[in-house]
C-alpha cells in the first residue's frame, strides 16, 4: 500500500475525485511527482492538511510564499483593492506604484512590465532581445529552468539535450545553444565563433532549480563583459532568486547588472504575478508598439496590490538577516544529523534556498551535480513528508521570513525521527 493510502485517507479520497475532472488530479505536472496531499490552510511557515496533519513548510509553494502563508498586510491590501474591481481594460494607479517600487527596490532597472507567470516573463525577454539585436540565437545553460514552453523545456537524453515532453516541437529548440554553466571559457568560445548570431545569454544567476549552485567567483562578471563586448543582451532569470537573496536579488548580491531580468516568485507573496525589468533603452520598444507584449490579466488590481504590499513589507522590515540565520542553522543541523546517523547528508547552497542530497562532490554545474545520490534523497523526501516536513523530491529547501526557532526545532526533530525510522 502506498504511503498516501496509509497516511492520508482524506487526501486520497479527494485525489480520486479530483482525477475525474483534472488530469492526474493536479493542475501542474510538477505536482505529479509529490505525494498528492490536499491542504486545508497555511499559516506563516506551517501547513495543515485535510487529514489534520501539520507540516513545517520548506517548499513554500515552490518558492512564492517567501513571506509565509497568508501574510496579513498583503491579504488585506489585496482584499481592499479588489473591492472596487480588478481589471478595467485601462490603467489604474496601483500599476504605477507597483512599477515604481520594483524599480526602486531593485535599483538597476528603469522600467518594468508585469505579466502572470515566470514562463511568460522569460518569453517577453527573448522577444525583446531578438528585436533589439536583430539576431535569433540564444545561449542557455544545462540544468537551468526557464518555464514549460516548447522553446525552453529541456531534458538530457542519450543524444544530449532535447525535448522533455511528448508533443513538444523539437524544432523550437534549434535556436538555442546549450552550454555547461560556470564555464566562462566555453561561453567565450561560442561568442567568438558565432557572436553575431547570438541575441541573448539567459541564466539563473544562481542555479537554484538544479542543486542551488552559486556562480564561481568572477564568473558573472566575465559573462557580463563578454555579453557587452559582443553586443549580446544579458538576461538574468531571477524568477526564484529575485527579492529572495536580498532586496536586489542575485544582481545585487554578486554586483553584476543584467540588461533584462525576470522576477516572479518572491515578488508578490504567492499571488500570480511576474515581471520583466530592464533598461529603458530596451524596454521602450514595447512602449512604441514595435515589440508586442500583451496579456489580459497583466497588471491587474489584485496583482499590483500584492506587489506593492509585498515590496513595502520587504523594504520596511527586511527579513534577510533572520532568513540567513535560520537557513544557516538548518543546513548545519542537517549536516550534523548526517554525521550522527552515519550517512553522507549534504546541505549546500544559500540560506534562503539550499539543496539537500546524499554524497560528497565538488558541485559547480549540472553534470557535477549528478555525482550526488539524488535518487536516495527522493526517497528520503517522501519519508520527511510522512513525518511532517513539507519538501519536494528535487531537494531544494526554501526558508521564509516567518521561519523561526520553533520551526528550526520542529524541522530537525522531525528530520531525526525520519532518519531513525527510514534508515
Ligand atoms: N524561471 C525560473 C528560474 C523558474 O524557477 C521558474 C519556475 N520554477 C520559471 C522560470 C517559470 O515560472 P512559472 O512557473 O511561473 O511559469
Amino acid at each position: 500500500m502506498s504511503t498516501d493510502a496509509r497516511r492520508h485517507p482524506r487526501s486520497r479520497e479527494l485525489h480520486r475525485r479530483a482525477s475525474r475532472h483534472t488530469p492526474g488530479g493536479v493542475h501542474s505536472n510538477v505536482r505529479l511527482a509529490g505525494p498528492r496531499i490536499f491542504f486545508e490552510s497555511g499559516n506563516g511557515p506551517w501547513l495543515r492538511s485535510v487529514d489534520g496533519d501539520d507540516y513545517v513548510d520548506y517548499l513554500l509553494g515552490q518558492g512564492p510564499n517567501f513571506l509565509g502563508h497568508a501574510p496579513q498586510a498583503v491579504v488585506q491590501a489585496v482584499h481592499e483593492a479588489s473591492r472596487t474591481g480588478v481589471i478595467f481594460g485601462g490603467q489604474h494607479e496601483l500599476e504605477i506604484e507597483a512599477a515604481e517600487l520594483v524599480c526602486s527596490t531593485l535599483r538597476w532597472p528603469d522600467m518594468v512590465r508585469f505579466c502572470v507567470s515566470g514562463t511568460e516573463a522569460v518569453q517577453a525577454a527573448f522577444r525583446l532581445a531578438r528585436a533589439v539585436t536583430g539576431r535569433t540565437r540564444i545561449v542557455r545553460f544545462e540544468g537551468h529552468y526557464h518555464g514549460w514552453l516548447d522553446n525552453v523545456l529541456m531534458a538530457l537524453g542519450d543524444d544530449g539535450w532535447g525535448v522533455a515532453s511528448a508533443g513538444q516541437l523539437a524544432g523550437h529548440l534549434d535556436d538555442f545553444v546549450v552550454l555547461p554553466w560556470n564555464d566562462a571559457d566555453r561561453l567565450a568560445t561560442v561568442l567568438a565563433e558565432e557572436g553575431e548570431r547570438i541575441a541573448a545569454v539567459v541564466m539563473e544567476p544562481v542555479m537554484i532549480n538544479a542543486g542551488v549552485i552559486e556562480p564561481l567567483p568572477g564568473y558573472l562578471q566575465r559573462v557580463r563583459e563578454l555579453c557587452t563586448s559582443h553586443g549580446v543582451v544579458l538576461i538574468f532569470d531571477e524568477v526564484l532568486s529575485g527579492f529572495r537573496l536580498g532586496l536586489d536579488g542575485a544582481a545585487g548580491r554578486y554586483g553584476v547588472t543584467p540588461d533584462l531580468a525576470t522576477y516572479a516568485k518572491a515578488l508578490a507573496a504567492g499571488w500570480p504575478v511576474a515581471a520583466l525589468a530592464g533598461r529603458a533603452e530596451l524596454m521602450e520598444r514595447f512602449g512604441t508598439g514595435e515589440v508586442n507584449h500583451s496579456g489580459t490579466f497583466n497588471g491587474s488590481v489584485v496583482a499590483t496590490a500584492a506587489v506593492k504590499a509585498s515590496l513595502e513589507l520587504l523594504r520596511d522590515n527586511p527579513p534577510y538577516a533572520g532568513i540567513e540565520e535560520h537557513g544557516t542553522a538548518l543546513m548545519a543541523g542537517i549536516r550534523e544529523l548526517g554525521q550522527s546517523y552515519g550517512v553522507p547528508l549534504r546541505a549546500a547552497g544559500l540560506p534562503a534556498a539550499f539543496h539537500v542530497s546524499f554524497g560528497d562532490a565538488e558541485v559547480v554545474d549540472y553534470r557535477s551535480l549528478q555525482q550526488l545520490d539524488l535518487a536516495r534523497y527522493e526517497d528520503l523526501a517522501e519519508a520527511l513528508v510522512d513525518h511532517g516536513v513539507w519538501v519536494a523530491s528535487r531537494g531544494v529547501w526554501y526558508v521564509s521570513a516567518t521561519h523561526g526557532p520553533g520551526e528550526l526545532d520542529a524541522a530537525l526533530t522531525r528530520f531525526a525521527k525520519t532518519l531513525t525510522e527510514w534508515l
